[in-house]
């Protein structure tokens, strides 16, 4: 009889999936307090007061039931109201939006609704990192489309078309992106949106970076001409609301997709957690003028990170959205995971190998500028020193 292991039980479809790049380079960096890091995708903003207050009294009223499966029907109403206003798209809270533990469960939704075996899923990169496992684990194939630098890491037409066959079913976008700030213009949009039509793609269009824009304004996918019902808007309060720890999120589009998506939801989670909800609509009903409190601070961050990366001989496209940066690291002959070490290591500064985030990432890093801003001079100034001590300083 063959002898029993744990290892030969585990499904071979999640044995092929690596662990997240992101945080096996940070068990590195583990237990040494003077590191800065740059490498964590989270606001250093605490959720303001009011919305805590007002989770607090939820508790004392004592609000600790679940919700109805797809969210507490105030919340989908504030999400409808709150997408109409700012991004000009336009849902029905009682079928088509649904509330999720954060957009990450919808990212998962999503592709489980979607995915049969074969199924070819387009993603540009570099991308977000859970896009392809997700996509994976449901049997889909995976085809990444390279964006370059001196594009601004924009997806063009073009380079879509090129990898369209017919097994092509959905296109996974994420603008403003992660890791690199790049952001879409409406007329940059609109021949992306026409290969997506000739083709009959479904678009999942994560865009919980909306609001991080800095002199350009969002353009949402499902407002394009004929976009709507074709895609699947995610977003969530984590980033803009500074609230990744409540865990709420949200998927706006088709009833079907959304029916599809709800069915899951009700099997694995049953509901978002109810006092996250109660965060939420505090948020949009009363946080608006904090959340753009929150941004200014960003985009000024961004700009004197950006200038200070370029400054010490690191350069840096102009990230337009999102709160990263993605200095090109080529100069220095290292591999992107050797230098992030050595920043690691000789400088105690934490950022993220640009390789973890898929084709065209190696070569650079991506450092998140949602610090404050001594501590992102501090850390600008150790990696000056850092390079200059190894010869490597671009300037
Ligand atoms: N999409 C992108 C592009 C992200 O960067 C993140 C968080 N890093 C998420 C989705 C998931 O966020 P959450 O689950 O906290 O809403």
């Amino acid at each position: 009889m063959e002898t029993w292991s744990m290892s030969k039980m585990i499904s071979p479809m999640v044995q092929q999936i690596p662990p997240s790049g992101i945080r096996k380079f940070f068990s590195l960096a583990e237990g040494n307090k003077d590191i800065i890091s740059l490498g964590v995708g989270e606001p250093d903003f605490v959720t303001p007061e009011h919305v805590r207050a007002a989770c607090v009294r939820a508790l004392e009223q004592g609000k600790t039931s679940y919700t109805s499966n797809a969210g507490l029907i105030e919340l989908r109403e504030e999400i409808a109201n709150y997408l109409y206003n700012g991004f000009q798209v336009k849902y029905e809270p009682s079928n088509e939006v649904l509330v999720t533990v954060g957009g990450s469960e919808a990212i998962d939704l999503a592709l489980r609704a979607l995915i049969s075996p074969e199924d070819e899923i387009i993603v540009p990169v570099p991308s977000y990192i859970a896009y392809a496992p997700i996509a994976q684990l449901n049997g889909g194939k995976v085809i990444e489309v390279e964006t370059f630098a001196e594009d601004h890491f924009k997806l063009t037409a073009e380079a879509l078309k090129a990898v369209i066959t017919p097994h092509s079913k959905v296109l996974i976008l994420n603008y403003p992106n992660n890791p690199t700030g790049a952001i879409m213009t409406y007329e940059e949009w609109l021949p992306v949106a026409k290969v997506v039509e000739e083709n009959n793609i479904i678009v999942i269009s994560d865009e919980i970076y909306a609001e991080l824009t800095y002199d350009a304004k969002h353009v949402s996918f499902a407002s394009l001409p004929g976009m709507r019902d074709r895609t699947l808007l995610i977003s969530g309060f984590s980033k803009a609301f500074a609230m990744t720890g409540w865990r709420i999120g949200y998927a706006c589009g088709h009833p079907e997709l959304i029916a599809a998506m709800l069915k899951i939801h009700q099997y694995t989670v049953m509901c978002a957690p109810i006092i996250g909800q109660v965060a939420a609509i505090e948020s949009l009903r009363n946080g608006l003028e904090e959340k753009d409190r929150m941004i200014e601070a960003y985009a000024q961050r961004r700009r004197m990170f950006v200038k200070g990366l370029r400054e010490i001989g690191l350069p840096c496209h102009e990230p337009l959205g999102a709160f990263y940066a993605f200095p090109s690291i080529a100069h220095t002959g290292l591999t992107s995971d050797a230098f992030a070490q050595k920043l690691l290591f000789d400088a105690s500064v934490a950022t993220v190998p640009g390789h973890v985030f898929g084709l065209g990432g190696e070569g650079f890093i991506r450092c998140s500028y949602a610090s404050s801003v001594s501590r992102l001079n501090e850390a600008l100034e150790r990696m000056d020193r850092c390079l200059r001590a190894a010869g490597m300083s671009g300037k």
